[in-house]
Formats: structure tokens, sequence, C-alpha cells
């Protein structure tokens, strides 16, 4: 009989092996697996991931921006157990159900009513898609049918299929496959890094507009859309910007007749501090992209909300001006019951606000980090930080994911950018001991 000990250390092994084998994993160079070992997940609670050693990891990337309320959230559970025992799923085609009207109201009403109608779907790069096919139809629709291009930011990323990629910018994602990508246009980024000497976020953001304006004004007749990540590009490495972008550009597409795409996959949910990202900028988008935070980091989910004006120019006696766009799983009933469920805990915990405290106290933690000789623009929108590593080193990026690791933290650098997006129920001595290790981290490089 082996001890215990090495029964589940074979766990683990064998996990690992197994998976090399038989599973291709997501943005992954497969063969760098050959010296950087996978991490087999046995189980998760709350901001922590575990292996089947009790090795445990910190979540301090949500699982890609997805966790809101922990692993394992009791609430979210008890919700998903119910739904199960009534209905787990039907076609939304010529039926509905409960979780999906519920939902597509309360997520209505967030918007205070402005965006009056959800399109769902299952992932944030359908989500995109089917904002850019909307928009492109109800121009169509609507006598415009010269409208088919769109717009985009530098370091814009709005996910991977064709036509999302399309709009995105980064090299590494979209490099290799532009003999397959529609043209699109990228404007400047209003970045507040790239800022002049002396000049504030707000006025470099303000000038960084004039680019989209210049666009517009030579291209409107055959743009359908400018799609943004409303003041935090993600992806491309937590680029943060002022909310003045946002009011200004959402001037300038009203003065061209362009829609505006707030794609707030990453951004909605509270992460920014409000419970969208765009109302900071007291605006309404035309199309609203959401998914990753929406389910709480249960299940695959993805909503497009639109205005009852645009739903409007689809509503026809004649077929082809609908929308015939779908996907198996739209309106899923139990993913759409985990995100009633993570909007419940919104409610009755006062998320926004307890935030806010949270937010302040870990930018007061974080004090040894964004002062520290080896860190560069440390930045924080709400409940994302991040700062970049001012160290010529190979392989920046891994090392940093390795020591962290070794010192418990799930951290996945974007290059020289580190950044920190934990559930929102981190606690105060957790968040102190990502800090404390993070600048070990910095110090042992
Ligand atoms: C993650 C992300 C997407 C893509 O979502 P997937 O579910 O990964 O397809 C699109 N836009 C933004 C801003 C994102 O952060």
């Amino acid at each position: 009989m082996p001890s215990p000990t090495n029964q589940t250390s074979t766990r683990n092994d064998m996990l690992l092996k197994r998976s090399l084998r038989a599973v291709w994993h997501p943005c992954t160079q497969m063969k760098q697996h050959e010296t950087l070992p996978l991490i087999p997940v046995a189980c998760a609670a709350g901001c922590w991931l575990y292996d089947f050693e009790g090795r445990r990891y910190l979540d301090a990337v949500s699982s890609w921006w997805v966790n809101l309320f922990g692993h394992a959230n009791p609430r979210i559970n008890a919700a998903l157990i119910e739904q199960l025992a009534s209905l787990e799923h039907a076609m939304l085609a010529g039926f509905t159900h409960e979780p999906v009207v519920e939902l597509s109201e309360k997520l209505s009403a967030l918007t205070r009513g402005t965006l009056g109608h959800c399109f769902y779907a299952s992932d944030g790069a359908s989500a995109t898609e089917i904002a850019l096919k909307m928009s492109f139809h109800f121009w169509r629709n609507t006598g415009k049918p010269q409208k088919t291009q769109f717009v985009s930011l530098k370091g814009s990323y709005h996910g991977e299929t064709l036509g999302a990629l399309a709009v995105t910018d980064v090299a590494l994602f979209r490099d290799t496959y532009a003999p397959l990508l529609s043209r699109s246009v990228q404007v400047t980024s209003p970045d507040w890094r790239a800022a002049g000497a002396g000049e504030s976020p707000r006025d470099f953001a303000l000038r960084c507009a004039l680019d989209l304006e210049r666009y517009l004004a030579a291209h409107h007749p055959a743009t359908a859309a400018f799609i943004v990540e409303p003041l935090v590009q993600g992806a491309s490495g937590m680029a943060m910007h002022h909310p003045v972008y946002l009011s200004r550009a959402r001037e300038i597409c009203d003065r061209y007749g362009v829609h505006l795409i707030a794609d707030e996959i990453m951004t909605g949910f509270g992460r920014t501090g409000t419970f969208f990202a765009h109302e900071q900028a007291g605006i309404t988008p035309d199309f609203l992209c959401l998914s990753k935070g929406i389910t709480g980091g249960y299940l695959p989910l993805s909503v497009v909300l639109t205005r009852d004006s645009i739903y409007e120019a689809f509503y026809d006696d004649d077929v082809t001006r609908g929308f015939l766009h779908s996907h198996s799983y739209t309106g899923n009933a139990l993913a759409c019951r985990a995100a009633l469920a993570t909007l419940d805990i919104f409610e009755t915990d006062g998320v926004i606000e307890a935030n806010r405290g949270k937010a302040a106290t870990m930018n007061e933690l974080a004090q040894p980090l964004s002062a520290h000789a080896r860190v560069r623009d440390f930045r924080n929108t709400g409940m994302i930080w991040a700062f970049e590593v001012d160290l010529a080193v190979e392989g920046l990026a891994r090392r940093i994911h390795e020591a962290a690791l070794a010192r418990e933290l799930l951290l996945r650098p974007i290059g020289p950018t580190v950044y920190f997006m934990p559930p929102y129920t981190i606690s105060e001595e957790e968040l102190a001991m990502l800090v404390d290790r993070t600048v070990e981290i910095v110090e042992g490089l």
C-alpha cells in the first residue's frame, strides 16, 4: 500500500500527464509545458484554488477575470441546485422561461431602461460578433447598407473568433490570422501612460478623441460602429483612460451617425467601481456587451443589450429583416439563474459601496509596491490594479508567474504588466499577503 501522500501526489501527476495527452490548453504554446508544469485544481473555495496535495493558490486574477464572489459560493450554489430541480435548459427560439425573462428585465433596469432588449450567447467573443452584426444589420434595415466598417482603439481586445479578432489589436493574437480577417481601423488609445509631459489624463483623453473625430468626419458614411472597452483595455495590458474620452466619443458618434458599442465583457459587474464602466462617463452606449463576471464565474453566458429603437428596426413582416443569429445554448436557464444569484448578491450586500472601501484599503496596503523602484505606472481603477516591472529581463512574465506560484499566488502577467483582479470577496489579510508576496517577487527578479 502506498502511503496517503504518495497516493495524492500520484493523483496530481497522473492528472497532469493525462491533461497533456488529451487536452489542448488555451492561449498556450503546449511545448512550454515540458518545463512549466500545469497546475492541477482539485477543488476551490473562496479566493483559493487547491491541488490534490492541499497546495493552494490565491486566485488573484479571478480565473481569467470571471469570478466575483469566490469559488464555491454558497448562495450561487444554492440557486443552481434549486434551478436544476425545475429546468436546466430549453431552446430559446419559440420558447421562453423565467430565468431568462427575469435576467433581461433586471439587466435592462440596471441601464435605467435605456437598453430595453437582451440577446444572449455563451461567450464574450460571440457577444462582440452579435453587436457588430446587429449594428451593420440595423444600418442595412434603415437604408444605409454602405455602413460596413468598424473602428476600434489601438491595443483593443474584443475576443478571438474571426469577427471579434478583426476589431482586436493585439499582434500576438491577430497577426497569424490577418489574411482571414476583414479590415478594420484603429484610432489612438487614450491610455494615459502615453500622455505628454505635464499633460493630464483628461487632456490626453480629449486629444485622443480628436483622432476618432478626424477619422469619422471623413469615413462616417462607410462606418457602422465604434467599439471600445470603457475605462480599462484589459488584454493588451490594463491600459486605463479618463472617462471624458467616452463622453466625447459618444458626442462624436452621435454627430456622425455611428453606433457606440461598449464592450464591458471585463469591465461590467462592478469591476471598475461602478456597476458598468460607462456610467462614469454619464453615457448610454447603443450596444452593451457583457459576459465574464455575469454568472459570478460559474457558467458560460454572454449578452448584448441594445436600445428598443434599434430592436424595432428589425421588427417586420419580412423574415430577413429579423436578426437570424443563434447559438444552441442561447439563454441557458442554469447560466441565467447563476447570473440572477450574482445580481442578488450585488443588491443585498451593497457590493459596489463595499468595494470602494476595499479598494481604498488596497491602495494603502499597496504603497510598498507603488513606490518600489522597480515598479512603473502603478494604477488602479475600481477592483483592478496594474503596474509594469521596470527590468529588462528575458521571459519576465513567465518568471513572475512561476515565482508567484512558488508563493501561493496565481498571477498571469501580460508582458511586463503585472495586474491584480481579485474576487470581490478577497479579505484584507489576503490583500496584504498578495502585496507582501508580490513585493518579494519583484525584489527577487
Ligand atoms: C475576455 C474578453 C472578451 C472575449 O470573451 P471570451 O469569453 O473570452 O470570448 C471580449 N472583450 C473583452 C473586453 C474581454 O475582456
